[in-house]
């Protein structure tokens, strides 16, 4: 996958028991590059009986896993660390060719997936439980932590690099075995990363990937040998996997769909702030679950604000991501860029004014592209359907309201609470935002507030179902079973 000129088609694979296995299921999904419109391949839609295989090879390597110290574990995991960083930029490159996503963002997301590997090689610190001497005369109790055993992973398009390593380096790392099930709209980011995986000599059955869709998914929720289940992805895929697997008895974490508020404060530094919003809202074509997607203006804010982002969307360049100087790039398949052009029609049609029009943008030279241009909508409607629905492109909303406790008292209103950001100098106003925005992840001049890997990626409301999240130390709680320990010795 070295050129934009794909000639032939690429072979996506299954990496099953420490070896590489084509499916022959004989159902496939195919995919093209977004920014060409070039076939790229034919994804193998896995079935239940390869579904069953993998869980089997995953499962019949966990007793020698479980038992290999995390000391040892780990070293497996530090080699995986070094080869991603001598192939950082084939990855990056293939991220761009499958997503659309332009080299720098590619770049971006492929360095924080390193990072959580990076977080896992602390699992022998991380992993320690704790003890009490005396609870009663001489008696001592002790908390050990435990891995659950087969886990599996389920991952969406707009981040093949970042996302499977939320999961996959902290649930090796702690003992368990793992199958990740990436998006079948990207396979080959995880093809690259599973190549340098089958380099770092971990035993067989340890890590496993299937290619596939909802069967392979329904597979993996109802087999009785996965014990817990990882979902990223849009809101209604995410309830109908955590009921499933919960109803199955598994641990489940799912992470949803968003609709995020920016605020911006008339003391806000306003280029800052319209820098910040533009890049957020529209970088990654707008397909990151932590995009800015609505801006509310407070008082005098609003002219400012609406006049510096639409400059800052009619300069974004878009283009292929892979040539130097491109700014955004096309959304993930022609339906998307369909779909979202509908959305703009129906929201300018419920009385919100189109002021930078991005519909029907064409780029030399790649007219068969996914492209849209930068949209901003401005006056729309509250009571549209625009503020409660992910368009998952493109497209700036702006609202107007008259009062911070107004602005808030609006994003409350979103079903959704992955993030919100406020942009102020007031140290005071900040404090409250802080305090009062009903999300998960929280802002404060930032515009795309997504934790590190030593923080859990958070989310509410629809944004989230489960408890625990992903990364830092909620992988480690989710990933382990406590076992208590009273002793005495007489
Ligand atoms: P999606 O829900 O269509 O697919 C995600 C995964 O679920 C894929 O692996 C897919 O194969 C599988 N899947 C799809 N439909 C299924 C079904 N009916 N039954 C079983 N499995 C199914 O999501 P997507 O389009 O790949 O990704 C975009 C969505 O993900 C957006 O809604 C975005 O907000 C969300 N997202 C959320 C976060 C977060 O942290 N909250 C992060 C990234 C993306």
């Amino acid at each position: 996958m070295s050129t934009t000129a794909q000639t032939e088609l690429l072979q996506v694979q299954n990496f099953v028991n420490g070896e590489w296995r084509t499916s022959h299921s004989g159902d496939v999904l195919e995919i093209y590059n977004p920014a060409t419109a070039e076939p790229l391949a034919h994804v193998p839609l896995s079935g239940a009986d390869e579904v069953n295989e993998a869980v089997r090879a995953a499962a019949a390597a966990w007793p020698a896993w479980r038992e290999t110290p995390p000391g040892d574990r780990i070293q497996y995991i530090f080699k995986l660390k070094q080869l991603m960083e001598e192939h950082f930029e084939e990855i990056a490159r293939t991220v761009t060719i499958e997503n659309g996503k332009t080299l720098t963002e590619a770049r971006g997301e492929v360095r924080r997936g390193i990072e959580n590997v990076e977080v896992a090689c602390g699992i022998p610190l991380m992993m320690q439980g704790y003890n009490l001497e005396n609870i009663s005369r001489g008696i001592d109790e002790i908390m050990y932590r435990h891995p659950i055993g087969v886990v599996a992973a389920i991952t969406p398009f707009n981040f093949p690099a970042m996302i499977p390593f939320w999961y996959l380096p902290y649930a090796i790392a702690t003992g368990n075995c793992f199958i990740l099930k990436p998006s079948e709209r990207v396979p080959f980011t995880m093809q690259k990363v599973f190549e340098l995986i089958h380099q770092i000599g971990l035993p067989k059955g340890v890590i496993n990937l299937l290619n596939g869709g909802k069967p392979a998914v329904d597979a993996l929720l109802d087999h009785p040998e996965v014990r817990a289940i990882s979902f990223v992805g849009s809101t209604p895929v995410a309830r109908y996997i955590y009921e499933r697997a919960a109803k199955n008895g598994k641990r489940v974490q799912c992470q949803g769909g968003a609709k995020n508020y920016a605020v911006i404060l008339p003391d806000a530094d306003m280029k800052v702030a319209t820098n910040i919003v533009g890049e957020s809202a529209f970088g990654c074509a707008g397909q990151r679950c932590l995009a800015l997607s609505v801006g509310v203006t407070v008082g005098e804010a609003q002219k400012g604000f609406r006049e510096a982002v639409s400059e800052f969307a009619a300069h974004l360049k878009t283009g292929n991501g892979l040539e130097a100087g491109t700014q955004m790039g096309p959304v993930i398949t022609a339906q998307s860029k369909s779909r979202i052009e509908e959305v703009i029609d129906h929201a300018v049609k419920q009385g919100a004014k189109a002021v930078t029009d991005g519909r029907g943008y064409r780029v030399a030279n790649h007219e068969r592209g996914n492209f849209l241009a930068p949209t901003i909508l401005d006056e729309v409607p509250a009571d549209s359907d625009v503020p409660q629905t992910e368009i998952f492109g493109p497209v700036l909303s702006l609202v107007h309201a008259d009062s911070l406790e107004h602005a808030i008292e609006l994003l409350s209103k979103s079903a959704y609470g992955n993030a919100a950001s406020l942009f102020t100098t007031n140290g005071a106003h900040a404090r409250r935002f802080r305090h009062e925005a009903p999300a998960g992840n929280i802002g404060i001049n930032i515009g795309v507030p997504a934790p590190v890997a030593y923080f859990p990626f958070s989310g509410w409301k629809e944004s989230f179902f489960g408890d625990l999240h992903g990364q830092g130390r909620d992988a480690i709680e989710f990933y382990t079973d406590k076992k208590v320990v009273i002793e005495r010795w007489s």
